[in-house]
């Protein structure tokens, strides 16, 4: 079970993105719930919905005010009644990856702040965040895209989220390797046959054909990984063959 809790400028997004496909499903079985909290709501009476303001110092975008973000915020840490992780989504912070997924899944209500703008006002940050991530070195206009991206990531690994069928294990990162090539019917596509191991019943060699696949495309898209992933003899045997025939 996980509660996530979005403090946005533009509920409607991120409800429209949640309530489809596979995290849609999640939340029609209450395996989780998405609360969003409008930011807008929590303005000054005087600002009628305004919660942005010039930036102390010059220069060009709009910053959003502390107090409204603070106390929306505040409207959700209350009713949990317990500390609870605080997600700010930065291209400053560190960068998510499926390691960050599963330990963020690993609670049972995560707060997300999606900043707008320029950016939001250092001093509520200080007080309210535990955790600033980005999800690459990128910019984009809002923190609602990533919110959804890190929702998405970590809905996939709470437990009776995925049917067997859609099982996470064997995905890419999971081993610290990119999956291997996937094929479904028909067996010939545009003169294409499916690799022959595949369809010959023989489960040792197809797990074996999977893990030098693996270790290939790995090695080609992302050599880096190699670095911090556990290879018995047979994997480095491989991946010594590989290196050779891209040689
Ligand atoms: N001025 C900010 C800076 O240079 O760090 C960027 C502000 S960006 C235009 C507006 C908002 O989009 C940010 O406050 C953040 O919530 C979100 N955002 C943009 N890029 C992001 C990324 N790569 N990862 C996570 N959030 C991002």
């Amino acid at each position: 079970m996980m509660n996530f809790h979005v403090l946005t400028l533009f509920p409607e997004m991120i409800a429209g993105g949640m309530h489809t496909s596979i995290t849609g499903r999640a939340m029609d079985k209450g395996l989780i719930t998405l609360e969003t909290v409008n930011i807008r709501d929590f303005a000054e009476e005087h600002r009628k919905g305004r919660v942005d303001d010039y930036s102390y110092g010059g220069g060009a975008g709009m910053i959003m005010q502390a107090e409204p973000v603070y106390r929306s915020w505040k409207s959700v840490a209350d009713r949990i009644g317990h500390p609870v992780r605080t997600v700010f989504l930065t291209p400053q912070g560190r960068v998510f990856n499926q390691r960050m997924a599963h330990e963020l899944a690993d609670g049972e209500d995560l707060i997300f702040l999606c900043g707008h703008y320029e950016g939001v006002d250092e001093r509520v940050l200080e007080e309210i965040v535990t955790d600033p991530v980005s999800i690459g070195d990128y910019v984009l206009t809002g923190g609602e895209l990533p919110a959804m991206v890190m929702m998405d990531a970590i809905s996939r690994l709470v437990p009776g989220v995925l049917s067997n069928s859609d099982s996470a294990v064997t995905e890419s990162f999971e081993d610290g390797l990119l999956e291997y090539p996937q094929y479904t019917r028909p067996d010939i596509w545009h003169h294409k046959q499916v690799p022959p191991i595949l369809t010959s019943g023989d489960h040792a060699r197809v797990d074996r054909w999977r893990r030098d696949r693996s270790l290939e495309r790995t090695f080609r898209m992302r050599p880096e990984l190699l670095e911090k992933v556990q290879l018995s003899p047979q994997d480095r045997k491989a991946l010594s063959e590989i290196r050779v025939q891209e040689n």
